[in-house]
């Protein structure tokens, strides 16, 4: 059953990764002390469950900075260049724009990070990620209306640099706190639950404006 889950999911939370000889261990209800592996402690002397971050920091923070620089300076010339392909076909290229933000913003930026964290801090921060790159990238789908598309030639990568910096640091400022086994914040929880509200309204009003255009349209049908 685990065997099945793990190659389907490519990650299973009932195991733990050995950080010394990288195998899956199962810790269905306790991660055991010592590697059945390799044999090496799974556990520091305070209990701790040692990770890859414990064996060595630095060097993952740092291959995680260039490789997000350079996502980013990639992600910039491709916004560029669909921004200026708006000014001309703002209809196709508008709705682009949106998609590769949300792209870069999330998979190619703070996904490498997001995969040190904790379960508790990889759905906190993948959700507020979440509604702060949707809401930024919602600004490019105005890039479709024409006339305000040639504004848009210079404020979408203005808007995609902001964006994608927002979200790294975020992800940064995690990498750091999981490190230092510092927990999610209060205030994060909070921003988490107005987020999830403000997301229904949302809904309930697209709901609400879908149902009041139907009607009126089947009034002037009749
Ligand atoms: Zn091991």
């Amino acid at each position: 059953m685990i065997e099945r889950k793990r190659s389907v999911a490519g990650y299973d939370p009932t195991n733990v990764r050995c950080p010394h000889c990288m195998t899956d261990v199962p810790s269905l209800l306790r991660a055991p002390d010592e590697c059945p592996h390799c044999g090496r402690a799974l556990k520091d002397s305070a209990g701790h469950r040692v990770r890859d971050l414990d064996q060595d920091f630095g060097t993952i923070r740092d291959q995680l900075h260039e490789q997000s620089l350079r996502r980013l300076k990639q992600g910039t010339i491709v916004c560029v260049v669909l921004s200026l392909a708006n000014g001309f076909a703002p209809v196709v290229f508008a709705p682009l724009i949106f998609i590769q933000q949300v792209i870069w913003a999330r998979p190619l930026i703070s996904a490498p990070y997001a995969r040190h964290f904790s379960t508790s801090r990889r759905i906190v921060t993948r959700w507020l990620s979440r509604f702060f790159v949707f809401s930024m990238a919602s600004i490019h789908v105005g890039g479709a209306v024409p006339g305000v598309h040639f504004a848009l030639v210079i404020a979408s990568p203005i808007v995609f640099v902001l964006t994608c910096g927002t979200t790294w640091a975020y992800h940064r400022f995690h990498l750091q706190r999981e490190h230092d086994r510092e927990p999610v914040m209060f205030v994060e929880k909070v921003l988490l639950v107005v987020g999830a509200l403000c997301a229904l309204l949302a809904l309930a009003g697209m709901i609400l404006i879908g149902m009041a255009v139907g009607g009126a349209i089947s009034m002037f049908s009749k």
